[in-house]
């Protein structure tokens, strides 16, 4: 049985401008103690998706149909007391996107994780916990004593990585973990997500704009465009074999250092507002392969390693969708 696997999923901001689709009907699984990269440009709605996974859409959004089974059970049927107190941080754990900069500054390192812990009712030895916490971030529990101030951005982006794994989830979702921070400590985070990964056996979900940094530590990658997953597969595929137009032009727009070409490429055009998606495939305005079957909403399309969602593919596999 899979640990994580999402059907269907959609979550919806219903705001006065009218409904802004950020995640429209994904699916996808994941095995314990595997990896999976979450990939796309800005404002595709990764983060509403990794948000989604851990039921902490604020309002005007919230979920309005699909399934996600964690372990077997769905929370999106859970209440918020159910899922409050026997999931979040326990089961399902996530360090949002710039929540190093939410630290709070009045209290030292200890105090915010021991807060954590009084919160969860944590049985145990509180000080045991938060010595072993720190230290299987790399961290001297000298810093423990440390306010936020006192501490570089990567010590900062250790400690948010340590409150996410306090209470041993079994699946920890990352979003833009690395953000604001320089290439040699964006590398050391890297390792440590690395590490955790294969010490604690944690399934790790890292949500990213960045292909080449995702590649370095996942088993599988989903490609993110315009509120949908349009290609699911394995890290080891991701370069060999990229089949969806998006994800080819996404390589194609890693910087190549060892090549002589020595051009910039980039995805032309930009990404369709979420907020009136255009109908049929969403990367139609900018595919240099467009026909005119892609007016027509692309359905999954399996490959060996997961799926794709163009119609270039159709007739090259079992079409998943019923
Ligand atoms: Fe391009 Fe058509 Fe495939 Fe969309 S379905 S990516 S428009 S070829």
């Amino acid at each position: 049985m899979p640990k994580l696997k999402v059907s269907g999923l959609k979550a919806y901001y219903f705001t006065e401008n009218g409904i802004i689709k950020g995640v429209d009907g994904i699916n996808f699984e994941i095995n314990e103690g595997e990896s999976l990269g979450i990939v796309g440009e800005s404002a595709c709605g990764k983060s509403t998706l990794g948000a989604a996974l851990m039921r902490s859409i604020q309002l005007p959004g919230k979920i309005v149909e699909g399934s996600i089974i964690l372990g077997g059970d769905d929370i999106t049927k859970m209440s918020s007391s159910e899922f409050d107190s026997k999931v979040r941080w326990k089961r399902i754990s996530m360090v949002f996107q710039g929540a190093m900069n939410a630290l709070d500054p009045v209290y030292n390192v200890e105090s915010q994780l021991r807060e954590i812990l009084i919160e969860h009712h944590f049985q145990g030895k509180i000080d045991d916990i938060i010595a072993e916490s720190l230290q299987q971030v790399g961290l001297d529990l000298s810093i423990a004593k440390r306010y936020p101030h006192e501490l570089s951005g990567g010590m900062k982006q250790r400690v948010v990585i340590a409150m996410a794994l306090l209470l041993n989830p079994d699946v920890l979702i990352a979003d833009e973990p690395t953000t604001a921070l320089d290439m040699v400590v964006q590398s050391q985070i890297i390792s440590l997500l690395k590490k955790l990964q294969k010490e604690k056996g944690i399934t790790i979900i890292l949500i990213t704009h960045d292909l080449a940094l995702v590649s370095q530590i996942t088993d599988r990658i989903a490609i993110m465009y315009a509120g949908q997953l349009v290609e699911f597969l394995t890290t080891k595929d991701i370069y060999k074999n990229p089949r969806h137009p998006y994800t080819q032009a996404l390589i194609e727009a890693i910087p190549k250092l060892r090549t002589k070409d020595k051009k910039i490429h980039f995805v032309k055009g930009s990404p369709p507002s979420l907020l009136s998606p255009p109908q049929g495939c969403r990367f139609y305005d900018r595919c240099v392969h467009a026909m005119d079957v892609c007016k027509r909403n692309p359905p999954e399309f399996e490959t060996e390693t997961g799926y794709v969602c163009c119609w270039l593919y159709e007739g090259s596999g079992e079409n998943r969708q019923p």
